[in-house]
């Protein structure tokens, strides 16, 4: 990690209430949930991974699964135990459900500070199909609630390009969120993993009727969520994310700008900075823990992977490229000894620019981010004088 370089922990909450159908995260739905043996876990391996970051977290990032599923004594044993910097944004996840309301009092009494609630549509037939357990109208009062508690920022979750979804239904999406508006939106185009009911549904297959909404109506809605979230104030930083000035996710920073996070729980990816016993250059580790939720109590250590200089230059392209503040081409060349070759006809057509330094991706062409982001890398080349 380099000297002062923020960083942050992510940790995993496995419940669930229910399983949605598009859903390919690592849950647990059962009824009679280990939640203490699970903390138990999660403290241990904090215990063991603790020592490979300096000062302390900048953020801390409840995410799942369900974190507002979880009792809101088990997330204070783990803010205690993992004590975040006196100004760490601390981030929970909130399903709209009634249970999950009535806990965000509880959540904020032990340090929760933002909160990014689940909503994906507010419109019943989009909701219906995405398998979502809540009203529409628990949408609103879950927002409404978590307005008058104080909340530093709130952010809403919107899923679009669901099979049958319609402009017009997205446009209505679009105005509730216009009439809240909150902080901070991130907004995904729904992808139909394998493994997931959906998939089994047949939704996402080319011969089914139902496959996904095609490539312009996708392009469309993103572009109308671009325009009409700026016209509340909200606007675009990272491909999939939206924010009003202040509000722009600081744990999810450290993702997109290639830095340290501690990665806890069942199935927690985690990025570990290199020590001072590795190699030159040597990046980062990447961590994951077990997947299923009792093998991870009976072992919460995390396997760590060496990030090679290659795999190093892909990541970092892809993850800041995405981000309108874009990539400095010196770090790039510190952290992996490549330097990168950018394309003329990119910077002819606007595609890319290049300033002190940075490069960034027209925001026009964040969503064609991962074909760039491969001619990008196709362009690397090592320095002369650095392989001399
Ligand atoms: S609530 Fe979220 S994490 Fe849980 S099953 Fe549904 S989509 Fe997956």
């Amino acid at each position: 990690m380099r000297p002062s370089e923020p960083w942050g922990v992510y940790v995993h909450i496995p419940w669930c209430a229910i399983r949605c159908p598009y859903c390919a995260f690592a849950v647990d739905a059962r009824a009679q949930r280990p939640e203490r043996a699970y903390t138990d876990a999660v403290l241990q391996q904090w215990d063991s991974e603790r020592e490979y970051f300096s000062d302390t977290p900048s953020s801390l990032y409840f995410g799942g699964g369900t974190p507002s599923q979880a009792d809101p004594a088990e997330i204070a044993r783990i803010i205690q135990a993992v004590a975040p910097a006196p100004d760490a944004e601390i981030t929970a996840e909130v399903n709209p459900g009634k249970l999950d309301a009535g806990r965000l009092a509880e959540l904020a009494s032990v340090g929760i500070n933002r909160v990014s609630l689940g909503v994906q549509s507010f419109q019943p037939d989009v909701a219906r199909r995405l398998g979502r357990a809540h009203s529409c109208k628990e949408a609103d009062d879950v927002y409404a609630l978590a307005r008058t508690l104080g909340f530093r920022s709130i952010s809403l979750d919107l899923i679009f390009a669901v099979p049958g979804q319609t402009l017009a239904d997205f446009d209505a999406d679009l105005d509730r969120i216009a009439a809240c508006p909150p902080n901070h939106v991130s907004l995904y185009g729904l992808t139909i993993e394998p493994g997931t009911p959906f998939h089994r549904a047949g939704y996402g297959k080319k011969s089914s009727e139902a496959e996904e909404a095609d490539d312009d109506l996708w392009r469309r809605m993103y572009d109308r969520a671009t325009e009409r979230l700026a016209d509340v104030g909200i606007h675009v930083y990272e491909v999939s994310n939206f924010a009003a000035a202040g509000h722009r996710s600081r744990h999810n920073e450290h993702y997109w700008r290639a830095r340290s996070w501690a990665g806890l729980g069942a199935s927690a990816h985690g990025c570990r900075p290199a020590v001072a016993s590795d190699p030159p250059r040597l990046g980062a580790w990447r961590t994951q823990t077990r997947s299923e939720v009792d093998a991870y109590i009976h072992d919460p250590s995390s396997i760590a992977e060496h990030v090679g200089e290659e795999s190093l230059l892909a990541e970092l392209i892809g993850s800041t490229l995405r981000h309108v503040d874009g990539v400095d081409l010196e770090s790039v060349f510190e952290r992996t000894g490549f330097r990168i070759a950018v394309p003329e006809a990119l910077l002819r057509q606007g595609t890319l620019s290049v300033e002190n330094g940075v490069l960034k991706l027209h925001p026009k062409d964040l969503p064609v981010v991962d074909f760039v982001a491969a001619r990008l890398c196709e362009a690397r080349h090592r320095s002369i004088i650095d392989s001399a």
